[in-house]
């Protein structure tokens, strides 16, 4: 069922040749060990396990899904994923990027980010089990007490238990201020939590022998609101004090979702009836530590999206060069054959171009946001520390959304390449389209993001973030803006940057007369901001790429080409989009919701 090869070649360009990690891991005294042979043989071992080990069983996990069993209350995952767990926990691949002092390996999260590339690709719905964990790791690290670490971080470090994040209830899932899950304090510093959540990935399976809750529920007396809400840690065994597997808590499957994609993966419906947790930091706070889970979540939705945008883009250039219809309009290009390949079509290379670009756009910009958190994590100097974090805040929604758009209109695209070949199973294509489709909305959906990075990182921060991030497009753009060769990638991306800072202040200017102004505008605007990172990126990489072509490696040679078709086909809808942006929310808000 098609085929899945990491793209180290492209990796390594990304963390060797553009963001150059080695010399920038050596400034972090944690990180200064890890050369580019540590990081290569990372790439390499990964590249094996996820194309041996996990895409075998991407398409028959999706055709078995997960099967619940009602009266045991137990969920029994696809054939081959719990193997292909357990081989992940022995081959150390869920400690990565964990802290030594927990078991961990201690490699960067830069390099972590790599791997979850190849994971996706290779299984998406399989790689959310361990993904939540790590999810759950870096909550627990940050907010939990030091015997809540002893106890449980060791165990997700090792991959033995599992996270999940229980946020959602049935009738709230954007608006977790409206959540009711109950939490009722014990004499001996634990609590009861009792409510009902839906939609929790990997809630409950078979893959790990103990799952660790993350559960958002209201103390007694909280206030109401998001400002009432607490965290706690819902173990579905608790543990004994050595660590070992304790009594089974009330934290039970009803049942899981029937749903479009992602099948391998359980979707539960999770009823806690007075089952034993214990408090993430402090009361009402939970929010608060939640985020932690959510941006490194955020992170990894886009990273899913960068998986199935490679994979699917890699098989429908496989298929495009082996399919033959028709003739080429410019001539008969395979004389032998009864027609020619429908690669030579230029609207099919516009399809398979797309799924390249993007592909590689997102690789450059995921992993410039994993070393900036690294950055963040661990640069001695604390100007820097900051500076990364709030370069991290400010791109993290645009990570989330731009990536998981373009996705959807890439795997598509990857699917139309087959014809109805692609709208049938056999071939896997439509499976991509399906489990694309997710990332758009959970994790909070993408005009949620675009909300958060227009109205909270931008506007409410008067855009000081956004001027930080635009400081270093202008220096690039003056930098190489004198050199001939350079001009067709720098003119748009300087221009762009203008045209941003114009809508921004267009925007907010609206926006003192009119808050709606903001909600009509932000989803184009994310949009325009997005293609500014990739044109930022795209620019950084055409000067590269410029440079090394004349060693004659054709590698360079497809990267300019793939930039070239970036700035010719995909920017240009910027121009629509500023339109959008800027059209206001009158033509939105006129009719009467009765009207409609
Ligand atoms: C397969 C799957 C897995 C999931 N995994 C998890 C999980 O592990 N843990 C978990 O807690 N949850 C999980 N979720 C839930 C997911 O995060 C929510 O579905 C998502 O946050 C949206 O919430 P909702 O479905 O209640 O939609 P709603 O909040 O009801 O939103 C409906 C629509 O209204 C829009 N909307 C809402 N408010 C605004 C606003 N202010 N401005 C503009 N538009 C707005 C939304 O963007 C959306 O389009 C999962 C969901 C699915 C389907």
């Amino acid at each position: 069922m098609g085929q899945y090869v990491a793209p180290i070649r492209d990796m390594q360009f990304v963390l060797h040749e553009l963001l150059k990690v080695e010399e920038k891991l050596k400034e972090l005294p944690i990180h200064a060990e890890t050369d580019a042979d540590i990081i290569n043989q990372v790439l390499e071992e990964g590249a094996k396990f996820t194309s041996e080990v996990l895409f075998p069983l991407n398409h028959s996990g999706d055709r078995e899904g997960c099967h619940h069993d009602a009266a045991a209350k137990t969920v029994t995952t696809p054939k081959g994923f719990k193997e292909a767990y357990q081989q992940y926990v022995e081959g150390g691949w869920a400690a990565l990027a964990c802290d030594p002092e927990y078991g961990g390996q201690g490699l960067p999260i830069v390099l972590n980010n790599s791997f979850y590339e190849m994971l996706n690709s290779a299984n998406q719905a399989w790689t959310m089990y361990p993904g939540l964990s790590h999810g759950a790791y870096e909550c627990l690290k940050e907010h939990g007490t030091d015997e809540q670490k002893r106890l449980y971080l060791p165990k997700l470090v090792s991959g033995e238990w599992t996270g999940t994040m229980c946020l959602t209830e049935p009738h709230c899932g954007t608006d977790l201020g409206m959540l009711r899950s109950k939490a009722t304090p014990n004499a001996d510093g634990s609590w009861d939590i009792t409510g009902a959540k839906i939609f929790i990935s990997a809630g409950e399976h078979d893959m790990a022998e103990n799952i660790l809750h993350l559960v958002l529920a209201r103390v007694p007396d909280a206030p109401e609101g998001s400002k009432g809400i607490s965290l706690f840690l819902v173990p579905k065994f608790i543990p004994n004090a050595d660590g070992s597997i304790g009594e089974r808590n009330p934290i039970f499957c009803g049942a899981i979702e029937e749903k479009m994609g992602i099948h391998g993966n359980s979707t539960c419906q999770m009823n806690l009836d007075g089952a034993k947790g214990w408090i993430i930091g402090q009361p009402n706070k939970g929010l608060n530590a939640m985020f932690v889970f959510m941006n490194a979540a955020r992170l990894g939705v886009g990273v899913q999206s960068l998986g199935l945008t490679e994979v699917a883009y890699q098989n429908a250039l496989v298929y495009a060069k082996d399919r033959l219809q028709m003739r080429s309009l410019s001539g008969v290009k395979n004389p032998e054959g009864p027609a020619d390949p429908i690669i030579v079509h230029p609207d099919v290379r516009r399809m398979l171009l797309t799924g390249k670009a993007y592909a590689e756009g997102a690789r450059a910009f995921a992993s410039y946001v994993a070393l900036q958190i690294d950055r963040e994590l661990h640069h001695p100097d604390e100007e820097v520390r900051k500076e990364a974090g709030d370069e991290v805040a400010l791109l993290t929604p645009i990570i989330k959304a731009f990536i998981t758009d373009n996705a959807w209109i890439a795997t598509s695209d990857a699917m139309q390449v087959y014809g109805g070949h692609g709208y049938i199973s056999e071939w896997g294509m439509e499976q991509y389209v399906r489990d694309a489709r997710i990332n758009l909305i959970y994790e909070g959906t993408n005009t949620v993001q675009s909300l958060d990075l227009l109205g909270r990182k931008i506007l409410m921060d008067n855009g000081a973030k956004l001027r930080k991030f635009g400081e270093k497009v202008r220096a690039f753009v003056e930098e190489n803006g004198t050199d001939e060769a350079m001009s067709e990638f720098i003119t748009p991306l300087g221009d762009l940057g203008e045209k941003l800072t114009k809508l921004t202040m267009e925007i907010g200017m609206k926006a003192f007369q009119n808050q709606d102004e903001v909600g009509a505008a932000a989803v184009p605007y994310l949009r325009v901001a997005g293609h500014l990172v990739y044109s930022y990126f795209f620019a950084q990489m055409a000067k590269i790429a410029l440079e090394k072509e004349a060693s004659g490696d054709k590698f360079y040679t497809s990267k300019l080409a793939t930039i070239r078709f970036y700035f010719g086909r995909l920017y240009p809808e910027t121009a629509t989009l500023i339109r959008q942006a800027r059209s206001g929310a009158a033509n939105l808000m006129a009719l009467d919701a009765d009207l409609f």
